[in-house]
């Protein structure tokens, strides 16, 4: 079967969604760790605030409306945040204090407001291991919510503006985006790139279509990813072509063999920030003391400060509170889409030179730690509160005790008379008795004082009145 990948034209129907509404970041530290900020300016709080500025400080009545709509079904909208932000908990490292910070900031100066909706993460930074966002985009299953959601009526919740004006533009994109994330927010949070670059589909549009076709591009690059890790990293992959090459060597080869461009322009960004540390050392950052020192030495209005300030014409109040607050350098780099994010942490993983192994129990790629790496990986398996290790190393136990016939034997009664006990104290101290007995004859059968037979029947004779049969009733 030809491996040639076929290219998808990923021009959208009707141009029918916007891919890149979100404006996230991420910075990568010198260590196998990646933070990522995810876009808070896409909330109810920040929105309102804009349009409240733009339209004359004056409300603006869409949002108003909006704000209304909201409140007529609170509980239920802020149960399933609570239920998405506990499940991105579970997996990453959240701080949600910028987050917070900003809507204090809000409630303060503007209005009260119930809840940032509609994102759970905007303004969120998160904590992540190299390789972790990807893996979690590849083995994500959008399938089986994709066939809950593909024959549902699509509910425009918050209408239009009227007009088509600047302000009427910018409402009608977040009123778009907010029916999209109501229709398919389920869908979004599968993975987490997927949630935090969420498309933003037309009022307007074929929605079935649109979303078959958002499908089709979130499973192309499952597949490319998938095929990625394969050709990069697996061992077992043509190893007497592949074998002696370094992961971006062989990423080299599969870029020139599928067309794909071997080089990319990243979006590099370089800011000063007040609010974002990446360090404790300057100019990146400040330790937890120092930057209480600055904040409590007072920085005086004095004769001179309000001189300097009248030179640049400018305000001294505002320039005695960018003397007070620390800055830092924040060197990151934007990004949009699930591509682009997918495409900076490949890039990432290849400058690192880490090495990848597929899991013998469930076949998906993990970090090797060391050379001599276990073959199992740590996640925990459906249905469980097992990783593939702690299981393998379960299967490993039954395999060797396979042949172990007194220990076989030993189990069959144990299970048998452990059921006699029924809540009796009496019969509980009748079968820890046993118990004991039986572990010491086990001893003595291995060591092959007993054979197998006698210990079968002893076991069997124990508790009279039983009910079953031997062990070697039917293996004489
Ligand atoms: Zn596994």
């Amino acid at each position: 079967m030809s491996k040639k990948r076929i290219k998808i034209d990923f021009k959208s129907p009707d141009d029918a969604v916007k891919l890149n509404y979100f404006k996230n970041e991420v910075e990568f530290s010198e260590d196998k760790n990646f933070i990522i900020t995810v876009d808070g300016t896409k909330d109810d709080y920040i929105v309102s605030n804009r349009l409240w500025m733009s339209n004359k400080h004056r409300e603006y009545p869409e949002m108003k409306n909006k704000l209304s709509i909201d409140a007529n079904n609170e509980t239920e909208r802020l149960t399933l945040m609570q239920d998405l932000i506990d499940g991105f908990c579970e997996k990453y490292t959240l701080d949600f204090s910028s987050r917070e910070d900003l809507l204090e900031l809000y409630r303060r100066n503007v209005e009260p407001i119930p809840n940032p909706a509609p994102h759970v993460l905007g303004a969120c930074r998160i904590g992540m291991k190299c390789g972790e966002g990807i893996f979690d985009f590849i083995y994500a299953d959008f399938d089986s919510i994709y066939e809950k959601l593909r024959n549902k009526e699509y509910v425009i919740k918050y209408p239009d503006a009227k007009g088509n004006g600047q302000l009427e533009k910018f409402y009608n994109q977040y009123a778009h985006y907010c029916n999209t994330l109501y229709n398919y927010g389920e869908l979004f949070a599968s993975s987490l790139y997927t949630y935090i670059c969420p498309p933003v589909f037309g009022n307007q549009i074929d929605h079935k279509r649109t979303l078959q076709y958002y499908m089709l591009q979130l499973k192309y690059w499952q597949d490319v990813y998938l095929d990625l890790f394969e050709f990069c990293y697996d061992e077992n992959y043509h190893p007497e072509v592949l074998g002696g090459l370094c992961p971006h060597e062989r990423y080299n080869i599969y870029c020139i063999m599928q067309d794909l461009p071997v080089s990319h322009i990243l979006k590099n960004k370089h800011s000063i920030v007040h609010n974002k540390l990446s360090g404790e050392k300057m100019p990146y950052g400040l330790s937890e003391a120092e930057i209480n020192k600055r904040f409590s030495a007072e920085v005086k209005m004095t004769k001179e400060l309000k001189r300097f300030a009248k030179d640049y014409e400018f305000e001294p109040e505002i320039l005695k509170t960018l003397i007070q607050m620390p800055h830092y350098i924040h060197i990151c780099y934007d990004f949009s889409t699930v591509e682009e994010m997918l495409n900076l942490e490949f890039m990432r993983l290849l400058e690192l030179d880490l090495r990848f192994i597929k899991c013998q129990r469930c076949g998906k790629y993990f970090l090797r730690k060391t050379e001599k790496d276990a073959r199992y990986c740590d996640r925990i398996q459906p249905g469980t509160n097992k990783t593939c290790k702690d299981l393998a190393a379960i299967d490993n136990f039954k395999e060797k005790n396979k042949d172990n016939i007194p220990l076989q034997i030993y189990n069959l009664y144990y299970k048998r008379y452990v059921a006699r006990i029924q809540g009796s104290s009496e019969r509980e101290r009748q079968f820890n008795e046993w118990k004991y007995k039986s572990s010491a004859k086990r001893i003595e059968c291995e060591q092959g004082v007993i054979t197998p037979y006698e210990y079968d029947d002893w076991n069997f004779e124990y508790f009279p009145n039983r009910k079953g049969t031997k062990f070697f009733k039917d293996k004489k």
